[in-house]
């Protein structure tokens, strides 16, 4: 049988290796891979030479605020932005929507809004606080493709973090439905007892922002937690979220060897910028837990390359210029969250890849398949064995080029990544066989996304 488009002279990677071969899709699938030439049969060709061929990308960390923060963000220019970057899929988080995603109503809500708008498939989270223990069900039946808390102060008043107590309860009940629970784990009477006191100070320097979240925050937190999960014996997966330091894998791969069911996400802003870039470029790159020293950015790497990281992220948690422009003279009154989406497949090959030697397929065990597997959408996503979703970046892995402002589609064009050079450039990616990016462009319309229901 003919099939719709066939991929040629490409080089395919994927979690297990990387390999020359053509590859065809028909109504929406991937049904085989060949040897180069052995297929010639199919409607349109697509020429993939001296590119690589990735399954597409998966971003199982975003904030698109919509409903209700729109002009932050929204899953139009989110998901546009995301094409543009190699991403397919996108798990959104249950904040910094308003409502944020705490029940049926508000899960069904962003549903809706993600299949008018989105031009790429997604899943969401469920918000689990100590407000709405008795809704985490119907938010599990909705299809949600894990479970989120704070330990600390979420920036939003109405997603209130979780104390010890609230967590044995919620872990209680989300090990009935064997979904992830993802953690913000940051020490929150540290942080708040250190941001006082430096403001009491009137210390406005971004070295303030930094020092009132040392590393000491992260480690307590994630140490507390796997403390629990032993005690617990807990049966689902706990899901640490934008891990920020080394120290901290380390704590998380003592508790792995000894069983204990959790995995560790980290992002390309931990892995490409340092406290001192934060130092330079303010607002733009605050975000917490901070950036930390050039030191443990060359550790962290490691840790990558030695396979302790399950999951890179973008945690693209946008907002307006304003909010940004606020914390220019006092770094305390900027919305903390970096823009990264778009860069993020282009910062981890150009910094990882080629800078660091790190393995093509590992990169993508870390960005698609595994994110597929933990989150319920292996093998309709991460893979491109047949039967798969034709979700495929085309990767042009010699280009060399700046990270500019106008080739963002962020509803807000600022990141902390805009003039930094790399190498490695998406060139066309496309979502179930249809090409929605290429070469700068955007090829679809809104509408196109569906809705991903975790099992
Ligand atoms: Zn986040």
């Amino acid at each position: 049988m003919k099939s719709d488009i066939i991929v040629k002279n490409g080089r395919v990677v994927t979690h297990y290796g990387e390999f020359n071969a053509d590859l065809t899709i028909r109504n929406e699938k991937i049904t085989g891979l060949f040897s180069p030439g052995e297929k010639e049969n199919s409607k349109e060709i697509i020429d993939a030479t001296g590119m690589l061929i990735f399954p597409g990308i998966i971003d199982s960390h975003v904030h698109f605020n919509e409903p209700g923060r729109e002009s932050w963000e929204g899953f139009e220019t989110g998901t546009m932005s995301a094409a543009a970057g190699g991403v397919t899929t996108v798990i959104d988080m249950p904040l910094n929507s308003s409502p944020c995603t705490l029940n049926k109503k508000e899960l069904e809500r962003k549903i809706e809004i993600g299949k008018k708008n989105s031009i790429i498939d997604f899943g969401l989270w469920g918000g689990a606080t100590p407000d709405n223990i008795l809704d985490l069900t119907d938010l599990n039946k909705g299809g949600v493709a894990g479970f989120k808390s704070f330990l600390c102060y979420s920036g939003i008043d109405e997603f209130k973090k979780i104390d010890d107590p609230e967590f044995i309860e919620i872990l209680n009940q989300i090990n009935k439905f064997k979904k992830i629970y993802g953690l913000h784990s940051e020490n929150d009477d540290i942080v708040n007892y250190l941001s006082k006191k430096y403001q009491r100070e009137n210390r406005v320097d971004r070295r303030a922002y930094l020092d009132s979240r040392p590393p000491i925050t992260e480690k307590e937190a994630v140490s507390r937690i796997i403390f629990y999960i032993k005690q617990l014996k807990t049966s689902s997966v706990i899901h640490f979220l934008h891990i920020s330091l080394s120290d901290t894998i380390e704590i998380i791969n003592k508790a792995k060897n000894l069983g204990c069911n959790i995995t560790v996400e980290t992002c390309p802003h931990y892995l490409s910028l340092t406290d001192e870039d934060f130092e330079i470029l303010g607002p733009i790159a605050k975000c917490s837990p901070p950036l930390r020293s050039k030191q443990n950015v060359d550790k962290l790497w490691e840790y990558v390359k030695n396979g302790s990281i399950d999951v890179i992220s973008s945690d693209h948690s946008p907002c307006t210029i304003k909010e940004k422009e606020k914390g220019q003279e006092n770094i305390w009154k900027a919305w903390g969250g970096i823009s990264g989406i778009q860069t993020m497949l282009p910062i981890i090959f150009s910094e990882g890849v080629i800078k660091r030697k790190l393995p093509i397929p590992q990169l993508i065990k870390m960005m698609s398949y595994n994110p597929a597997k933990l989150f319920g959408f292996y093998p309709q996503k991460g893979s491109l064995i047949p039967g798969s979703d034709a979700d495929i970046v085309i990767f042009n892995p010699n280009e060399k080029w700046i990270i500019e402002k106008d080739g963002l589609f962020y509803k807000n064009k600022f990141s902390p990544f805009i003039g930094k050079v790399v190498t490695g450039r998406v060139e066309k990616t496309l979502l179930r066989g249809r090409v929605i990016y290429e070469k700068g462009e955007i090829k679809a319309h809104k509408g196109i996304g569906k809705y991903l229901r975790s099992e």
